[in-house]
């Protein structure tokens, strides 16, 4: 089985991390942390603030790495969640 992907934060995560439908059905697309019934914890996330949040995962709280960050910053643009902010 290949891994999850988080289409808002890039994360990998895994079947038990999935992110709840309003139905309370798991989602597939979304972790957890980012989707959770049916909507986005943070509505008002930007393209930008993610990027902010995960260099400071990496500079202030040592989560991952900071090449870690920078690979899933570059994934960013092409998830589901980010792919329309990028074209405006
Ligand atoms: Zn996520």
């Amino acid at each position: 089985m290949k891994p999850l992907i988080c289409q808002s934060c890039g994360f990998p995560f895994s079947e038990a991390a999935r992110g709840t439908n309003r139905d309370h059905s798991k989602n597939s697309e979304y972790c957890i942390d980012c989707y959770k019934e049916g909507e986005f914890t943070d509505h008002h996330l930007t393209l930008h603030e993610m990027e902010r949040r995960l260099l400071m995962m990496a500079r202030e709280h040592n989560e991952i790495s900071l090449e870690e960050a920078q690979q899933i910053i570059k994934t960013l643009p092409d998830l589901k969640r980010w792919k329309m902010t990028n074209i405006l």
